[in-house]
């Protein structure tokens, strides 16, 4: 499987990392050729906006979009949540995402309660143990479409979703060495939604 990491901006290397410990060759993406080439992505924790801007500059934008509304597996932490979002609420004037995730997100929801956090959630892959959740200016999900899951939560509100091909995590699994977050995604949406296209 390739997988590739959307690489305009944000921590990037973090993710390579976390691809690498759970046996996949990731290979950093800028150009609209990659993201075609490419059989499934991470769109990394960063800032939403730079990243939108970006996508458009470097001419990724629609590529990204299209793919992923045809099924390509996608994860995505923090600002990649974001820009996996139908909607955005408290989003900056003309913001764009890919979209593809049928979700409202408020950004940096938990900014007006606190900057930055540590918890340990629990995550719904079928283990009961916990998992270390960082959150840094994190957005979390306002409402969920028909189809999506809900695989964890902070005080009542979804902090990791996802559908058949989509992923997203309000924090950032790539900082803690603790790689189940992208394990299952290679494992559990991306290998099974590649599968059911063959
Ligand atoms: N607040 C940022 C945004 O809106 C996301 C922060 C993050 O990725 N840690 O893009």
């Amino acid at each position: 499987m390739k997988v590739g990491v959307l690489a305009l901006q944000g921590d990037v290397r973090e993710h390579m990392s976390a691809l690498i410990a759970c046996g996949v060759e990731p290979l950093a993406v800028r150009r609209p050729d990659e993201v075609s080439h490419v059989d499934a992505m991470v769109i990394p924790g960063g800032e939403s906006t730079t990243i939108a801007q970006l996508a458009r500059i470097f001419g990724v934008f629609d590529v990204m979009r299209e793919r992923i509304s045809k099924g390509m597996p996608v994860y995505g932490s923090c600002a990649g949540m974001i820009l996996l979002a139908d909607e955005i609420l408290d989003a900056k004037a003309g913001q764009e995402t890919f979209g593809g995730l049928d979700i409202t997100v408020r950004r940096n929801a938990f900014g007006r309660q606190v900057d930055s956090f540590e918890s340990d959630i629990s995550f719904r892959d079928g283990s009961t143990d916990l998992i270390r959740a960082v959150f840094i200016r994190a957005p979390w999900v306002e409402r969920v479409g028909v189809g999506i899951e809900v695989l964890a939560e902070v005080d009542s509100h979804p902090v990791a979703v996802r559908s058949a091909s989509v992923l997203a995590t309000s924090f950032h699994p790539e900082l803690t060495g603790d790689h189940r977050i992208h394990r299952y995604f290679i494992e559990e949406v991306a290998r099974v939604a590649i599968q059911q296209v063959k």
